[in-house]
Order: structure tokens, then sequence, then C-alpha cells
């Protein structure tokens, strides 16, 4: 449908990028990224309007997302060089600004292109050898300066390579090493590192691009009191199993699993030091915050539920106004089995537990609602929690009396 648009106001545009990367590759992408040679607010507009879709423009960038009932979301760019071009020029027939365009990006596999519109729909448009490196699981950048350009692509590759299982290419990895011996992290805004470092911890195993990092010393780098050992490998490990259980677990409860990744990854590290990488990073306050709290106040309430042995319905009490990240990352820190399952129980079945009994039966035995009221239900709970009743009528009326 795009490149129906496209082609009756004769615009080239493409799909490009990490889609045709995984469409080759076969994993899922809602991701599409057009490039137009032309003004692509334009072209979004159209496309917009024929399928009855959102729009969103950015006039500054000439950019725009279109966002499809299905979970896809798809994004207009101008390809940079047409932007300026004469009012009234003939449409480009060379492909120069989509090669400039394409030239800009991090790695050849990033770099494939299929033509929208025209006779030529579905032709394959491949500058850099994208196709070749996608079939011999290479990682390669297009340029000796690319680290250089830009440092955040040294965490970039490691990311791709372990998520495709490809092989950082002999002379990448060359200047990789080199980029990083260089210490040009420095040479960036905090911000985009930290950007990369979350999508890193929104991969499915985030532990082996640590190790990966760890093996080109990119952890030194970020700060040289880093420590990355058995310890923190197993931390992570098993965060990797509870967000797995929870994302299969639960639809309704939400949890940003990333920033449990990112406190396990900053907790070894003097207090001054974290400080000073979330001030770096410009991590936002809310996220700088709860990352704090995880480390901090997740260790004593790990130290206090290790040590103590409390009932259900003390846990529950110690746990309730707990944030859902909290009681995941206190799961995942502890190495005690029984304490993990307690807690996973408690996210699963306690903090959702709903008596049978409401306030109407507590009304229809004589009981004037207020704050009594409350409290017999709390206590309830608290019993029904601990495995003390059968039926709950027959504990009301105890509790009553
Ligand atoms: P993912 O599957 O993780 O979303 P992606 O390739 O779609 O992977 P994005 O971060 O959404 O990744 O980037 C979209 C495209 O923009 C990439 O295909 C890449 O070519 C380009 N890109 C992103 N970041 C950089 C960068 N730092 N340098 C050069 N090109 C980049």
């Amino acid at each position: 449908k795009v490149g129906e648009v496209a082609t009756e106001k004769g615009i080239n545009a493409y799909v490009i990028g990490g889609f045709v990367r995984d469409l080759i590759i076969g994993r899922k992408n809602l991701d599409v990224d057009i490039v137009v040679e032309g003004d692509a607010t334009e072209l979004a507009r159209a496309f917009a309007k024929k399928i009855m879709g959102k729009v969103h423009i950015f006039d500054k960038f000439k950019t725009a997302t279109v966002t499809l009932s299905d979970g896809f979301k798809i994004d207009f760019a101008s390809a940079r060089t047409e932007i300026y071009r004469a009012p009234g020029a003939l449409p480009e027939v060379d492909t120069a600004p989509l090669k400039k365009d394409l030239f800009r990006r991090d790695f050849t596999i990033n770099t494939l292109a299929v033509k929208l519109n025209g006779r030529e729909f579905g032709k394959l448009i491949d500058f850099f050898n994208g196709l070749k490196d996608i079939k011999e699981k290479k990682i390669r950048v297009l340029h000796a300066l690319s680290f250089v350009e830009d440092p955040t692509r040294i965490l970039r590759a490691l990311r791709f390579a372990v998520r495709y299982r490809f092989n950082i290419g002999k002379h990448t990895e060359k200047l990789l090493k080199i980029a990083v011996r260089k210490n040009l992290f420095r040479t960036v805004e905090g911000k985009r590192v930290y950007l990369e470092l979350k999508h890193i911890f929104e991969e499915d195993n985030p532990l082996r691009i640590v190790n990966r990092m760890e093996e080109y010393g990119i952890l030194k780098a970020f700060s040289p009191r880093f420590i990355w050992n058995r310890k923190k490998r197993d931390f992570f490990e098993r965060i990797r199993k509870i967000v797995n259980w929870h994302k299969l677990t639960f639809n309704k409860h939400k949890a940003n699993y990333s920033i449990l990744y990112f406190a396990a990854f900053l907790e070894s590290l003097p207090a001054d030091e974290v400080d000073r990488l979330l001030k770096d990073f410009s991590v936002p306050d809310d996220e700088a915050n709860l990352i704090k709290n995880l480390i901090y106040r997740g260790r004593q309430l790990a130290v206090k539920l290790e040590r103590e042995s409390f009932s259900n319905s003390e846990l529950y009490e110690i746990l309730k106004r707990e944030k859902e990240e909290m009681v995941l990352y206190v799961a995942a820190r502890t190495t005690k089995e029984d304490l993990k399952h307690r807690l996973l129980e408690y996210l699963k079945e306690w903090r959702d537990l709903k008596l049978v009994i409401t306030g109407n039966d507590l009304k229809e035995m004589g009981l004037k609602p207020g704050p009594l009221f409350k409290k017999i239900l709390t206590e309830l709970k608290h019993r029904v929690l601990d495995g003390k009743v059968d039926n709950e009528y027959d504990a009301l009326e105890e509790e009553v009396k």
C-alpha cells in the first residue's frame, strides 16, 4: 500500500534497515522504516489517509510515524540529500540519495533496502554486501571510522552479534578494540550510551552481551571499579529466569525488566560511582531513583527476608506497597529457593486474593461500615493467607465474636 501511494505520487520509497534484515533472517519485527527520496511527510499523510491510520508528523526532521492497529509501526524519513531539492525538479532516477542515507548506518546487515514503488517493486537493493554478510553471519562496519564517528555502535555490534549469533568481522573487531582502547565512550553523550545499554537489557539474554563487553574491556571503560564475576553472572541468569516467568504469567502486571538488569549491573559499585554513572548517563530522575531503590532497599529487603522467617500474611504486609520491580528484583537476588518461590507466589496468588466475603456480608451481620470493617476483612485475609481458614463464613463469625 505504501508502494501504491508512492507510485501515485511519483516518489521513490524503500523499506530499509532492521525490517529487511529480520525479514531475511526470519525474525519477527514490527518496526518498519521507510526512506523516501522526497518529502516523507507527504507520503506518510497520503498513506495514513488511504488506510485510515493514525499519523504523527515531525516537521522539523521531515519524518513521520504511522501506527497500525495490528502493532505495526511505520516510520517515514526523507533521505537527507533530497530534502532541499529545488521544487519542481524531476524525481531522481538514480539511487544516490538512498545510497548516501544507507552509508550513514552502523553495519552492512542494516543497509539492505527493498524498493516499494513502480516497476521495480520488491527489488532488493544491496550497496554494501549486506546480504552476503547476513549469509556469512558477520557483523561488519561500512568504513574504518565508523566506531570513531559513533562509539555507541560498539554496543550495537555486540548486541546484534549475540542476538543473531553472528561473528564480528575481523577488521571490524580490530577497529572495535582500538575504539575501546582509546576510550571513545567519553566522547559520546551519556544519554545515548544509556539508551544502548537499555536496548541491551531488553534483549532475551543480556548476560551474554555483558560477557562480551567484559571481554573487550568495555566495562572497565565505564568504570575501572567494575566487577564482573561469577556472582554477577549468576544474578543476571536468575533475573532472566524470573523475567521469563513474569512474561509468561502476566498480561496485567507490567514491569520494567531492563531496569532490573541495570540495577544488577551497577550493584557492586561503590555508591559514589553509581551516582556518577547515573549522572553521566543522564538517567531520568524517576528511573535513577528506582535503580537506587532496587540496589539499596532491595539489598536490605533481601537480607531481612532471608534472615527471619515470616508467615505468609507478614510477607504480604511487607510487600504490598512495593513496586513490581522490587519484588522481582529481590526474588532474583536471593539464592534461597524457598524465599524466591514465596515471592513469586505472592505476585501470582496472594496479592490478588479476593475474599468470598464482602462488606455486604458484614452489613447483613448488623455491623456498621467504618474502620472496623476494614480491620475485620484484613484480619480475615491474613488468616486465609496463613492457611488457617477452611470456611470464610465460619471464620468470620468467629472473628466478629
Ligand atoms: P532492533 O531490532 O533492535 O530494533 P534495529 O536495527 O531496527 O534493531 P534501531 O535501533 O531501531 O535498530 O535502528 C534502526 C536503524 O537505524 C538500524 O537498522 C540502523 O541501520 C540505524 N541505526 C541505529 N542506530 C545507529 C547508529 N548508532 N549508527 C548508525 N546507524 C544506526
